[in-house]
């Protein structure tokens, strides 16, 4: 009994209907790829441009999807007023004119390389911190220009 209790209350939960929503944000902000424990040529080498020491600026763009259930009374998968409060504290804040390097710390020279890829996870895992259940982040997409992006999105 208690088993076909559970199996319904499973059944009804996979049968509430969800959407996903997707909010773009932007950010302008310096960066370059270094590793410290490599050579000056190592780095230009594997890195290229980017690796050029007096750093270089992109007009980010990023999108941001959650998921969820679509509430009955709201019509909402997510609070918009929510998302858009952690967008402005874990994004614009924090990347917003800024040298990702030099003002992140868990992007300064050692720590993380501030490519899109590590942009997309990081931005990816500090907004499903905050994000009140049940609402799930689905994937986060950093864009540097029109011609390249990355995405993370946890499978
Ligand atoms: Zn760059």
């Amino acid at each position: 009994m208690q088993g076909e209790a559970a199996a319904l209350g499973i059944a009804q939960i996979t049968a509430m209907p969800s959407a996903s929503l997707t909010r773009r944000i932007s950010f302008s902000a310096a960066h370059r790829y270094s590793r410290p424990d490599w050579s000056a040529e190592k780095n230009a080498a594997t890195f290229g441009a980017c690796a050029w020491p007096n750093y270089h600026g992109h007009s980010y763009v990023c999108d941001v999807t959650v998921s969820g259930p679509i509430d009955p009374i709201t019509g909402f998968a997510v609070d918009l007023g929510t998302l858009d409060s952690i967008l402005q504290k874990q994004v614009k804040a924090r990347f917003d004119h800024r040298n990702i390097n030099q003002d992140v710390p868990e992007f300064a020279d050692g720590k993380l390389v501030p490519t899109g890829e590590n942009l997309a996870r990081f931005i990816f895992e500090q907004v499903q911190r905050e994000l009140p259940n049940p609402a799930k982040v689905v994937r986060v997409t950093v864009g540097e220009d029109d011609s390249l992006s990355a995405t993370y999105s946890r499978e």
